[in-house]
């Protein structure tokens, strides 16, 4: 106390404290009078301002400091930079800034070697994620690299984000990286059990929704890690009962994004969409079965028969001529024929092939009415996606006959399930943000 007088407040101590509580004037403030004070870092950890602002989602600050030319890279103790503390806190504006100054997306920290496409993954901050994935298109890394190879980088232990994404259950990561080339199929070297996929470590985190996503993009049940556990032995030691109910060999296939549509470049993001609610909405309705003897509640509200409502005022959408029980809602191209999503992805679907024959090549589909090579599908012209799409649904399963227009895709599509709202993601369980969590 009697040494008050004496006692200053560092300048570079006020810089942080505003550049973390986002307060401008004063950072500029002390900027005019002092430009070097930029180089100054915190004792331990070695922060810059910048990573300061970034972390904390200071925008305004970290904007300011962008446009007096400071290098974007800069790295602190942990050799982290501005980008993956931003991309790690989930700040969006700050991710976008950076990468629009030019920060580096391939840039190794000193701890577990991960990038800000890592960190993005294991924080769940599926925005972040998506600012980096589309910055890396444009890149000097997509040309060095590939975007493929940037999209499955591996951390000091040989995990990529795909499996970071899986172990810290955030399906919608998980969704977005294999929608971008994440390999189902990538083991691990050391990160949770060695040669873990993706499977392995959504089993092991317990997410549901998880483990959906990667079954329905052909992950494969029977890969073993390198102590011999295929995922659903993982599933069981964690006490999972539901994921291990699906990862069970013995239980039915879950039905699997169709190769031939997974590289269809012509496929139209708002058809894409449909067809995938329906596969996801499918295998719910097959995993009913599956899931009957465990403890699991579905955590999307269940499509009872009192929902369906002989609503004829929605006479416009037609019904599929396949099914006679859905909306067309998909459009062939360049033939026009209509079909329902379910019909298509039956056209499309195959159950996980076995693995050994993966590298077999599929057919490319062709349109069930004139059999002429589908060129694209894009969603039907006189749906109307409405709010609640089960608003489209129509009850004709029970006034109409069966035995007319018999083909071999109704068995199929029917076995598919009825199409509906899928609760996508309501399982979603949020992680803690201890980022030095380990496996
Ligand atoms: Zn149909
Ligand atoms: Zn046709």
């Amino acid at each position: 106390m009697g040494q008050k007088l004496s006692c200053r407040v560092s300048p570079e101590h006020v810089l942080f404290t505003a550049s973390q509580q986002g307060d401008v004037e004063m950072v500029e403030a002390l900027l005019e009078r002092d430009p070097s004070l930029l180089s100054q870092t915190t004792v331990y950890d070695k922060l810059s301002a910048l990573h300061i602002a970034a972390a904390c989602g200071q925008i305004q600050v970290l904007s300011l400091i962008l446009d007096r030319s400071v290098h974007p890279d800069l790295l602190n103790r942990h050799k982290q930079t501005p980008l993956m503390l931003a991309a790690m806190h989930g700040k969006i504006e700050c991710v976008q800034r950076l990468l629009q100054a030019g920060a580096n997306v391939l840039m190794f920290d000193s701890i577990h070697g991960r990038t800000c496409l890592h960190y993005a993954a294991y924080f769940g901050h599926s925005d972040c994620l998506q600012a980096v994935l589309s910055a890396a298109h444009s890149t000097p890394v997509a040309d060095s690299w590939g975007f493929a190879r940037f999209v499955n980088v591996r951390d000091g232990k040989g995990a990529t984000p795909l499996h970071l994404a899986a172990r810290a259950r955030h399906p919608e990561c998980v969704h977005m990286l294999l929608d971008n080339g994440g390999l189902v199929c990538a083991s691990t070297s050391g990160f949770g059990c060695p040669g873990s996929t993706p499977l392995h470590l959504a089993a092991r985190g317990g997410s549901l929704d998880c483990v959906r996503e990667l079954l329905a993009w052909g992950s494969d049940r029977l890969h073993r890690d390198s102590s011999g556990r295929i995922p659903y032995m993982v599933a069981l030691k964690h006490g999972h009962g539901a994921c291990a109910a699906l990862l069970n060999p013995t239980s039915a296939e879950p039905l699997v994004w169709p190769s031939p549509l997974k590289f269809f470049s012509e496929l139209n993001p708002e058809a894409k969409a449909l067809l995938e609610e329906a596969l996801m909405e499918a295998n719910r309705a097959r995993e009913k079965d599956i899931l009957k003897g465990t403890a699991y509640s579905s955590p999307s509200p269940e499509h009872t028969d009192e929902n369906l409502e002989d609503d004829t005022s929605e006479g416009e959408a037609e019904l599929c001529c396949i099914c006679f029980d859905q909306v067309c809602t998909i459009e062939v191209r360049d033939c026009g024929h209509q079909m329902c999503a379910h019909c298509t992805l039956a056209l499309c679907c195959h159950n996980k092939p076995n693995p050994s024959s993966s590298t077999t090549h599929f057919p490319t589909p062709v349109c069930p009415f004139c059999r002429s090579n589908i060129a694209q599908l894009i969603v039907a012209r006189a749906t109307k996606i409405t709010e609640d799409p089960s608003k489209l649904r129509r009850s004709f399963r029970r006034s109409r006959n069966f035995s007319e227009g018999s083909s071999s895709l109704k068995g199929l599509s029917s076995a598919m399930g009825s199409f509906g709202k899928m609760g996508k993601g309501s399982g979603r369980i949020v992680d803690g943000g201890d980022w030095t969590n380990k496996p």
